[in-house]
């Protein structure tokens, strides 16, 4: 049983690579050889085939979502890790790519086609009212933060007021964040105009919004405190929906002063996330969670007894496939 149990739990690291379409300006660009795609979907779903000048290689993944996925086909996909927030797991989303390759369209999406942010809290609404007939009763509050140069920056901070440190601790619920806004949501409405505000903390505070969204990570948080009235047992579960700072490696000999020591951070916490959850997977005894703030901050939410969802987002197109490769060798190594 034991070893069911941990094979069980292994299987809680699922990876999810999903292709952007080719942009209309790419297409029209389309007799230029950098536009052309370079990647192709076998029938099966799982694999995708990369093509370069130099290599051809297929990867396999849980999933592969072509370039034509809806965002309620790739929701649809997601939904059983989600609710099972309200069964106690603790869940971690992360979106992983390069800049540009669709993260954010997958994770938060734009307005008229909203991603899997909305997605999850929206379903987390309709399941957690259905269960108050059996007399279970949740409170769900979302925080939204992000991660910038190792620091943490809370998004839904009263503006008005100065800025905190803020810093990760471990508490009897598992790491968090002192002083952290913490709001309590009860529908979509109050979702969307918490994230419209953290939008607007994070523009307010950046002179190019899109440069710095690549640069940092943004975690949006949500926590469910449970009771079931019944027994009178209380659970606290965590779900973490995270859009990754662009994975692409900078040309270090270019890079100075601030964009050289952004660069830095980011590799530091992107491969610290692999390593760990490589490490999880590989049922290592040591796992390094205090290499990076993002570990640090997350390690209850990635280690053993969670459920952890990787999305690998690529470009489709020849101008981007070495990076495309390196997404795809990280999607293998944690998968
Ligand atoms: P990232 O967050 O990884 O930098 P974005 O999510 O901003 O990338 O995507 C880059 C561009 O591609 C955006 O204009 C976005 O709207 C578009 N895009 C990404 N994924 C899709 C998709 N699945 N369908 C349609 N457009 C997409
Ligand atoms: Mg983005």
């Amino acid at each position: 049983r034991l070893h069911n149990l941990v094979q069980e739990l292994r299987g809680n690291i699922r990876v999810y690579c999903r292709v952007r379409p080719v942009s209309s300006r790419e297409l029209e660009n389309g007799g230029d050889e950098g536009c052309r795609q370079c990647v192709q979907f076998p029938e099966d779903g799982i694999s995708v085939e990369v093509r370069s000048a130099k290599k051809e290689k297929t990867f396999e993944y849980d999933q592969v979502f072509a370039c034509d996925s809806t965002q309620e086909k790739v929701y649809s996909e997601i939904a059983d890790l989600v609710v099972s927030v309200l069964d106690g797991y603790n869940v971690c989303i992360f979106a992983y790519g390069q800049t540009g390759s669709g993260k954010t369209y997958t994770m938060n999406g734009p307005p008229e086609n909203r991603g899997c942010n909305l997605r999850a809290l929206h379903d987390l609404f309709v399941k957690s009212k259905e269960r108050r007939r059996d007399q279970i009763e949740d409170v769900i509050t979302v925080s939204v933060l992000e991660i910038y140069n190792e620091s943490i920056r809370d998004l839904l901070r009263d503006p008005s007021k100065g800025l905190k440190k803020l810093e990760v601790r471990r508490g009897e619920r598992g790491n968090y964040v002192p002083d952290l806004t913490t709001v309590e949501v009860h529908d979509d409405a109050e979702v969307l105009e918490l994230m419209d505000m953290a939008d607007s903390v994070r523009a307010a505070a950046s002179t190019d919004m899109n440069e710095h969204s690549s640069r940092s990570h943004m975690l949006l948080s949500v926590h469910v405190d449970t009771l079931h009235k019944s027994s009178g047992m209380r659970t606290f579960s965590k779900l973490h929906l995270v859009d990754l700072a662009g994975s692409e490696r900078i040309n270090k000999s270019n890079a100075t002063g601030q964009a050289l020591k952004e660069a830095q951070n980011i590799n530091k916490s992107l491969s610290a996330l692999g390593d760990v959850i490589a490490a999880r997977g590989a049922d290592q005894k040591h796992v390094p969670f205090r290499n990076s703030t993002l570990t640090h901050l997350l390690q209850d939410s990635i280690s053993q007894d969670s459920k952890t969802l990787m999305f690998c987002c690529i470009s489709p197109v020849t101008y981007n496939v070495d990076e495309t490769f390196c997404t795809l060798n990280f999607a293998s190594r944690v998968g």
